[in-house]
């Protein structure tokens, strides 16, 4: 029998993959370089060639049937102890290799560390605005995802209701910071916070309530802002990371989940992970990214372009008169729209070939996200498009 829940999942396209389908359809009519395509987070950065080089090496050199044979099932030794010395050396951790499991990607690492401290029917708790993929993920894994309404401020989290909502259901919270789609970092205030509560309410429930830390943004992040390694809060931390921003690898499908070595069950969770993998036919990332990244773990590809495209964007929106918060990271960020809809904001922007996603679907009602990947030069082009939006639609 077709399986309904899946069948159903068709029906509700991504609001993001259309729009950026369009984009690429309007490109086709008018030339792309007038599109202000700000729809998808595809990074625009090239890869650091160190990574280049280290795969034609290894294609050149290493032995086949070493370099695509198949990875042990817990992943590259290598790989796992090249990112547990580069995430000690950057962060004071103790991470052995046997607390690093190689995953497909900041999404691979989810699912992967999700199921390790849930059972089905358990209650995942996430903050908006949040990362929509997350209902996949924990729906996915038989689980409940509970959303805490954002704090519109801030967007740092919402603890009145957080504590509100938190209950004996609760298995694991999940966060994402730098934040997609609003660009902000949690504070230390914000993470100390946190910890405080997961401590008091394990105990009070009787049960550890796990962090599930996602970290795809960590490396970008912009001067000023105080982004600290969440790992550092709380004991009993996952921290599910990816490649796909730092070293513009979303194609290759590369990240891990890192188990503090003090987490409940630490011993456990990574075998327990290669079983899951087994589960879900997931298995480990290819061997051969496994080893590129081994050697260049603690390197970035140049990130800076996304810090001086927020600047641009940012001083543009404020000076047209839009309530947004600075981003602190990533490549998003998340102002109010001009009208109460901002389904029907970015309709009337598209007219004007500015591309933006209403951030409904991102638990931020009447906000819309920017994805700001794009070229200085483009951005630039783009805010002389915004500002004849605004007067023209707004200002009249
Ligand atoms: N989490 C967040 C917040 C993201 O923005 C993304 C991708 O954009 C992911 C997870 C998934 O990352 P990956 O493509 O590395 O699996």
């Amino acid at each position: 029998m077709i399986n309904q829940q899946y069948k159903d999942m068709l029906s509700a396209k991504s609001v993001i993959r259309e729009l950026s389908e369009y984009a690429t359809a309007r490109g086709k009519e008018i030339g792309y370089e007038n599109v202000f395509d700000f729809s998808l987070g595809n990074p625009s950065v090239e890869v650091p060639q160190e990574f280049t080089d280290e795969m034609i090496r290894l294609l050149q050199e290493e032995d086949t049937m070493t370099l695509h044979g198949y990875t042990p099932s817990l992943g590259n030794p290598l790989f796992k102890e090249k990112i547990a010395e580069s995430l000690n050396e950057r962060f004071g951790m103790n991470y052995g290799p046997e607390h690093i499991f190689p995953t497909t990607g900041a999404a691979g690492a989810i699912s992967h560390a999700v199921r390790a401290v849930t059972k089905p029917g358990d209650e995942v708790i996430a903050f908006a605005p949040f990362f929509p993929e997350y209902r996949p993920y924990i729906n996915g894994a038989g689980l409940e995802l509970s959303l805490v309404p954002a704090d519109f401020t801030s967007f740092q989290i919402n603890f009145d209701k957080f504590e509100e909502m938190i209950s004996e259901k609760t298995a694991a919270v999940l966060i994402n910071t730098p934040n997609n789609p609003s660009g902000i970092a949690y504070s230390t205030e914000t993470l100390q916070k946190l910890a405080a509560i997961l401590a008091a309410k394990s105990k009070e429930f009787g049960h550890t309530i796990f962090l599930l830390s996602d970290e795809p943004y960590r490396e970008i992040v912009f001067k000023g802002a105080d982004a600290p390694y969440v790992s550092k809060f709380y004991d009993h931390t996952l921290s599910c990371y990816s490649f796909s921003k730092s070293l513009s690898l979303p194609g290759e499908r590369i990240g891990y989940v890192a188990v503090n070595p003090a987490c409940e069950g630490a011993e456990f969770i990574v075998p327990m992970c290669g079983q899951i993998s087994r589960g879900t036919g997931h298995n480990c990332p290819p061997s051969i990214i496994q080893q590129a990244v081994a050697k260049v773990c603690g390197m970035t590809a140049d990130l800076s372009v996304y810090e001086t495209n927020m600047n641009i964007i940012y001083d543009t929106l404020v000076e047209l008169g839009f309530t947004v918060v600075k981003p602190g990271g990533t490549f998003y960020i998340m102002p109010k729209a001009l009208e109460e809809s901002s389904v029907e904001f970015c309709k009337k922007a598209k007219d004007y070939d500015l591309i933006f996603v209403p951030a409904d679907g991102f638990g931020a009602p009447g906000y819309f996200r920017m994805a700001y990947c794009i070229d200085t030069e483009k951005v630039e082009r783009a805010m002389v498009k915004l500002r004849e939006f605004v007067e023209k639609e707004y200002r009249k």
